[in-house]
C-alpha cells in the first residue's frame, strides 16, 4: 500500500484521482496486517484499488465528477466497495470520471481531463485514457493500483480498458448491485472491474458480485468461483464473429488485430463461426435515445435542496432550482438532459423513446438466435485507439459513434470484456472485446484468459 501511495502521487499529472485517500489507505492497510496475522485474511487482503467517484463510499467525498455534488459526502456505502472491503481491499482514493458518467474521453470531467499513461509513437501530444471510468483504466494502466472499479452504461468499461492497455469486465446486468452507485441510466449501469490481468478481474469480480436485496434489479443466482473457470481449455467452443462489426470506417489495424484474435482462437481449437446479428446499426441510435431518457429522470434529483451545491437559496424555489442546475451541471450533462426530456415528452414519445425500446428487444432478439449457435462472440472493442485531449469535443456525434461496438452489450445486458489485443500503426494499445451469455462470465473469462 505504501508503495502504491507513492506511486499515485508521483503520478498526479495524470490527473487520475479527484481525492486521493492515503491516511485510509494506511489505516485500511494496517487493519489487513492484523487479519493477516491472526490467519484471518480475505481474499483481497491488502490489494489497494482505485474507486470510479461514481460510487458512494461512507464519509468520504462522492462527486460524480460534477459540480452539482459539492459537499456531498454520502452516509452509506455502495454494496460493491463494502463487498470489497469485507474481502481485506484498500481504498487508494476517487478516480476521475466524466461527469456523470456521460462520456467516452473523460474530458466532460468538471475536475478536467485525465491524461492516458500511453503516447503515440514519436508524438509528445497527451492522449485521452477514454471514458467516462479514464481515471480507473488511468490508474491500473500507470501502475498506481492493482485494480479499479468502473461502472459501463454504453462502454465505460471497456473503451477505456481497450484505450489504455488493461482488461475491463462489464458483468450480466444483475449480477454486481447498483445499491450506491450514482445512477446514470438505470436499466444500463454495469458496476464492474478494471485489471492487469483476466486473472486479476476474475478475483475481482467474485466480490464484487452477488445478490443484493437493496437492488430491485439485484439478481439471485450462485457466484462462481470465477478465477477456477480459467482452464485454458477452450476445445470444441464455438465463437462467432458478426459481419456487422466490420465497418469500412474503423482503422486496418483494428481489423488486423480483430483477425490475429480468431486465429489464436482456432489454433486453440475453437471453431470460428461466421455470424449475423442484423439490428446492429440501430443499437446506438436507440442507446443514444435510452440512455438519456433514463437520465434526464434519474438527474432530476439535483435540485440543490438534497444533495451539494445550492445555488440563490434566498430566491423562489424555482429560481433556486435553476440557478443550481444551471451552475451545477456541465454542458454534456445538459445535453443529455434536453436529448432525454425531448424523446420522453408527450407526442414524441411513442416515435421516439418507444421505439428504441422495441429496438432494443430487437438487439436482444438477434443475440439470443445467435447462442444457438456459439458460445461467444469475438469482435473490436472500440473503433478507435485512444485520440488528443481536445479532439471530438466539438462534435458529440462523433463522441457517441466511439461506443459503437459496446452499446449493444449494454441494451442486452450481457456480460463482455475487453482485452488487451494488439497494437495500432503508432504504438497505441488495442482491445478486442469478447461477449457471452447471460450469467456466463465464466466463458468469457475462460476465452479472454487464453487470448491475453
Ligand atoms: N460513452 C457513452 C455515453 O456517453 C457510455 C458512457 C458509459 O458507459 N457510462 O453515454
Amino acid at each position: 500500500t505504501e508503495a502504491h501511495v507513492a506511486a499515485v502521487e508521483a503520478a498526479r499529472p495524470l490527473n487520475a484521482f479527484i481525492l486521493e485517500t492515503p491516511e485510509q489507505a494506511l489505516e485500511m492497510a494496517a487493519a489487513s496486517d492484523a487479519r493477516i496475522a491472526k490467519g484471518e485474511a480475505g481474499p483481497l487482503e491488502g490489494i489497494p484499488l482505485a474507486i470510479k467517484d461514481l460510487y458512494c463510499t461512507r464519509g468520504v467525498a462522492t462527486t460524480a465528477g460534477s459540480r452539482i455534488l459539492e459537499g456531498f459526502r454520502p452516509t452509506y456505502e455502495s454494496t460493491v466497495t463494502s463487498q470489497l472491503w469485507r474481502d481485506g481491499a484498500v481504498l487508494l482514493g476517487k478516480a476521475n470520471l466524466d461527469e456523470f458518467a456521460m462520456g467516452s474521453s473523460n474530458m466532460t470531467s468538471a475536475f478536467g481531463p485525465v491524461e492516458n499513461p500511453w503516447k503515440r509513437k514519436g508524438d509528445n501530444r497527451k492522449l485521452v485514457p477514454g471514458g467516462s471510468s479514464g481515471g480507473s483504466a488511468a490508474a491500473v494502466a500507470a501502475r498506481c493500483a492493482l485494480g479499479a472499479t468502473g461502472t459501463d452504461t454504453g462502454g465505460s468499461i471497456r473503451q477505456p480498458a481497450s484505450f489504455t492497455g488493461i482488461v475491463g469486465l462489464k458483468p450480466t446486468y444483475g449480477r454486481c448491485s447498483r445499491w450506491g452507485v450514482v445512477a446514470f441510466a438505470s436499466s444500463l449501469d454495469h458496476p464492474g472491474p478494471f485489471a492487469r490481468t483476466v486473472r486479476d478481474s476474475a478475483i475481482l469480480l467474485r466480490s464484487m458480485a452477488g445478490y443484493d436485496p437493496k437492488d430491485s434489479t439485484s439478481v439471485d443466482v450462485p457466484v462462481p468461483d470465477y478465477e477456477a473457470a480459467l482452464t485454458g481449455d477452450l476445445r470444441g467452443l464455438r465463437i462467432g464473429v458478426p459481419k456487422e462489426y466490420r465497418l469500412d470506417s474503423v482503422p486496418e489495424a483494428i481489423d488486423r488485430v480483430w483477425q490475429q484474435g480468431i486465429e489464436w482462437l482456432k489454433q486453440a481449437g475453437c471453431e470460428i463461426v461466421e455470424l449475423s446479428l442484423p439490428h446492429t446499426r440501430y443499437a446506438l441510435p436507440a442507446y443514444y435515445v435510452i440512455a438519456p431518457a433514463e437520465a434526464s429522470s434519474n438527474l432530476a434529483r439535483y435540485d440543490g435542496v438534497r444533495y451539494g451545491l445550492r445555488q440563490a437559496g434566498d430566491q423562489a424555489l424555482t429560481e433556486m432550482y435553476e440557478a443550481t442546475r444551471g451552475a451545477g451541471f456541465g454542458e454534456e450533462v445538459k445535453r443529455r438532459i434536453m436529448i432525454g426530456t425531448y424523446v420522453l415528452s408527450a407526442g414524441y414519445y411513442d416515435a421516439y423513446y418507444n421505439k428504441a425500446r422495441k429496438v432494443r428487444t430487437l438487439i436482444a432478439n438477434d443475440f439470443r438466435a445467435a447462442w444457438e449457435k456459439v458460445d461467444a462472440i469475438l469482435t473490436p472493442t472500440a473503433p478507435s485507439a485512444a485520440f488528443a485531449i481536445g479532439e471530438k469535443m466539438d462534435d458529440p456525434v462523433a463522441m457517441y459513434l466511439m461506443d459503437v461496438f459496446t452499446v449493444t452489450a449494454n441494451l442486452a445486458g450481457l456480460p463482455a470484456i475487453s482485452l488487451p489485443g494488439g497494437l495500432s500503426t503508432d504504438g497505441l494499445p488495442l482491445g478486442l472485446q469478447l461477449i457471452g451469455r447471460a450469467f456466463d462470465e465464466e466463458t468469457v473469462l475462460r476465452v479472454a484468459g487464453v487470448l491475453e
